[in-house]
């Protein structure tokens, strides 16, 4: 079976409400996409800070700005369609406790556990640019692999999201001097101790990286050290769903992987991947 677990159902840009995007004929729209992209199961992860609780958890200005929506609302709606209910949270450092109070008064069928700030930064945003006035990429990488290894560490979600996303810019910000295998090696220890499903996703094929996240030598480590992926697309519009998914199953079968991490109710297992077309 083929899964996308990491949609989001409305894009990022502010102004949209969530009476515009959380409704049943939105997705329907990610159903036909599905259907389309041969995905046998979705599931919802909207990000944490879009809702007014994540600010029990930190009080970033970019989740005081776009804080707005009712998370126990979210999950009943997406638990009402029949998807697989997610969230999108991120790692913050000092702030696990209250980070696992959030999550574990929810009923989620996995929680998706992402970087995007290193401190006050965001590797990913450029209102937030942690590359701003900061020219050493080499210090950039280790800083960002050491907060994902503490956010595989840390025992509150279920997959590691795009796990090299530092490289979203592609050529567009500095490149480290140093052999990435490095700094990947920093989070593979963790992802082994923390026992979580590392994220294989084709987000990064729409961004300037042009790559999936992770890169092929991350993903070999990953493999190596005996975790196990789950794949999502990230979508954030009904026909990103299972976007670029051709590149991950390549990526799969060459490494050897034949099954991925699905979810229900906090549980992990492993499925069958499809056979791929032209395979005997
Ligand atoms: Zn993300
Ligand atoms: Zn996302």
């Amino acid at each position: 079976m083929l899964t996308d677990y990491h949609l989001h159902l409305r894009p990022d840009e502010p102004n949209t409400t969530p009476e515009g995007y959380f409704t049943e004929e939105n997705v329907e729209r990610y159903r036909a996409g599905a259907e389309a992209g041969g995905v046998g199961e979705q599931g919802v992860s909207e990000h944490v800070y879009r809702f007014t609780q994540a600010l029990e958890v930190w009080q970033h200005p970019f989740w005081r700005e776009q804080a707005r929506d009712d998370l126990d609302a979210y999950c009943e709606f997406v638990r009402g369609t029949g998807l697989r209910l997610g969230v999108e949270c991120d790692f913050v450092p000092g702030a696990e406790d209250r980070t696992a109070n959030l999550l574990e008064a929810r009923d989620f069928d996995y929680v998706v556990g992402s970087v995007h700030f290193i401190g006050e930064k965001a590797v990913d945003h450029e209102g937030w640019d942690v590359w701003e006035g900061q020219g050493d990429a080499d210090e950039v990488w280790r800083r960002y692999f050491e907060a994902l290894a503490e956010c595989a560490r840390a025992g509150l979600f279920d997959i590691l999201a795009h796990p090299d996303l530092v490289k979203v810019w592609g050529r567009g910000r500095p490149l480290p001097e140093r052999d990435p295998r490095h700094y990947y090696e920093l989070a593979v220890e963790a992802i082994a101790e923390g026992g979580i499903a590392v994220e294989l996703s084709t987000a990064g094929l729409r961004k300037p990286a042009g790559e999936l996240y992770p890169a092929r030598a991350f993903a070999e480590m990953c493999v190596e050290a005996g975790a196990p992926f789950a794949l999502s697309s990230d979508a954030h519009l009904p026909e990103q769903v299972g976007f670029g998914y051709d590149r991950a199953l390549d990526l799969l079968a060459e490494l050897g992987v034949e099954e991925i991490a699905v979810f229900e109710r906090g549980e992990r297992r492993l499925a069958p991947l499809p056979a791929r077309v032209g395979e005997n």
